[in-house]
């Protein structure tokens, strides 16, 4: 079978479904599971919902925060986020810059000498580091590099921080004023803002068939009016300007006569596309990029007292870098008499680790951090996001910005957090694809 459409979108994660509400008819979006949203997913184990990685919706844009919030089925609540960073110093809340109060008094004098050290540099130190270690160093300073920063990123990123760039993966860092540090140091520091903190999450009613940051993926998709699932892309034919892919096993091609937009990870769509010259093939291939795995344990007994909506790690004992409390975001989200954790553990997709020995080293975790105190875990399962993080390494970069250009050579646009390749949320994915597809549809197709 053959279609022909203006416009064509690759995957129906944020990006591809944004892109396909704003193109209406003129799109038809493609996507390979069951159920659109991508990673923007949630499972429901047992009576316990769990996103397939946590997800909080946070805004830069007024517009796009209008647009979203303004639709009704998305049952999007106000959600600003309490998370705690538990260190051997003591815990805090995050960013710990700002909350350094909370800390040793040793710890804290230090801290904020080095902060001090550090703004003086006009507040600029960190943005001509040539890697990311020394871009922490000269931001924050070595006391508070050496109690979360460093120990953090290294259970996040899983190799040397002097072999990560430093770039793509530091919007989210704040570096913070003198002035707020100060304040910090003194009290708790209530007023301070994060890059997340005008931010939501969906409390639909009692009884919804779908909890969960799904709720958003579901109502975006309700908004666009052909979306094919089951449809898995299989080739791209970048000198005829068509797709191939399997729907539901049958072979179904795709032209589009405007353009096309692929959300599919750069990477993959490299891989599948033809001609693509063998040199740039093999720079894609070895792009490197890290998994994680969602480890949803399902428990029973009372819910822990203000744990927070999450709580980091840099403890590098733990197998985790973050607890998520699904209750605080949803208390719906489990059974009046039980809560669930979602235990995060970043890899290298280049040597994942065995699910079990993950699954028993999280449960050892929770135990020794005595959350498991008078509970009783009833279910264990995993969620794997693959990828998951772009790895920034000097180079990368600039190989994604020359694929992305090879693929444009065909009019396909490839952006989204994985198509784009870059340390993106779903905010920015969205914002970005509508801004393609408002400017697709008056004929301008920049890359
Ligand atoms: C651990 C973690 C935590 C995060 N937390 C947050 C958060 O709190 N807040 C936030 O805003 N963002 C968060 N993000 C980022 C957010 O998940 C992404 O920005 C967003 O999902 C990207 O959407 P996308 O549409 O670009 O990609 P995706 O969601 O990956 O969508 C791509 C789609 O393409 C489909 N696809 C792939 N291959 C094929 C194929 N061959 N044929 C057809 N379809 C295909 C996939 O099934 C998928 O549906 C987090 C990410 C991770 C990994």
């Amino acid at each position: 079978m053959t279609h022909e459409t203006e416009f064509l979108v690759l995957g129906g994660g944020p990006a591809g479904l944004a892109a396909g509400v704003e193109l209406g008819e003129r799109a038809l979006v493609v996507e390979r599971e069951e159920r659109p949203g991508g990673l923007v997913r949630a499972e429901c184990f047992g009576g316990y919902w769990f996103d397939r990685v946590l997800h909080l919706l946070h805004f830069q844009d007024p517009p796009l925060q209008e647009w979203v919030t303004g639709m009704p089925d998305a049952c999007l609540a106000p959600c600003p986020p309490v998370a705690w960073i538990d260190s051997e110093a003591g815990t805090a809340r995050y960013p710990l810059q700002l909350n350094l109060g909370a800390l040793q008094q040793e710890t804290c004098i230090r801290a904020l000498t080095e902060l001090a050290a550090a703004a003086s540099g006009g507040g600029q130190a960190g943005s001509d580091a040539p890697a990311y270690d020394d871009y922490l160093l000269r931001s924050f300073g070595p006391t508070l590099c050496d109690l979360f920063y460093f120990p953090y990123n290294q259970k996040m990123w899983r190799r040397p921080l002097g072999e990560l760039a430093a770039s793509g993966q530091t919007w989210n860092l704040l570096r913070p004023r003198l002035e707020d540090a100060v304040r910090g140091a003194l009290a708790p520091n209530r007023d301070r803002e994060a890059y997340n903190t005008t931010a939501f999450y969906p409390r639909p009613p009692a009884g919804a068939p779908v909890r969960g940051m799904e709720v958003l993926s579901r109502a975006l998709a309700r908004r666009v009016p052909r979306l094919h699932l089951r449809t898995t892309v299989t080739r791209m034919d970048l000198e005829h300007r068509e797709v191939h892919a399997l729907a539901d096993g049958a072979p179904v091609i795709y032209r589009y006569t405007r353009g096309c937009l692929s959300t599919l990870p750069l990477p993959a769509a490299i891989a599948m596309s033809t001609p693509v010259p063998r040199e740039l093939a093999d720079e894609v291939r070895a792009l490197p990029h890290n998994g994680v795995l969602s480890l949803a344990f399902s428990i029973r007994g009372a819910r822990p007292p203000s744990p927070g909506h999450w709580r980091y790690y840099p403890d590098p004992a733990l197998p985790f870098t973050r607890l998520v409390f699904m209750a605080e975001f949803d208390p719906l989200s489990g059974p009046a008499d039980g809560w669930g954790v979602l235990a995060e553990v970043p890899y290298r997709a280049d040597a994942p680790p065995s699910v079990r020995e993950a699954m028993d080293a999280a449960r050892m975790g929770l135990i020794a951090l005595g959350l498991l105190d008078g509970c009783e875990i009833v279910d264990e399962n995993v969620m794997v996001a693959d990828p998951a993080y772009v790895v920034f390494t000097p180079g990368a970069e600039a190989v994604a910005g020359r694929a992305r250009a090879h693929l444009a050579t065909a009019g396909v646009t490839a952006l989204g957090r994985y198509g784009r390749w870059e340390y993106s949320s779903i905010a920015g994915v969205m914002a970005d694809a509508r801004a393609w597809a408002a400017g697709a549809a008056q004929g301008r197709m920049a890359a």
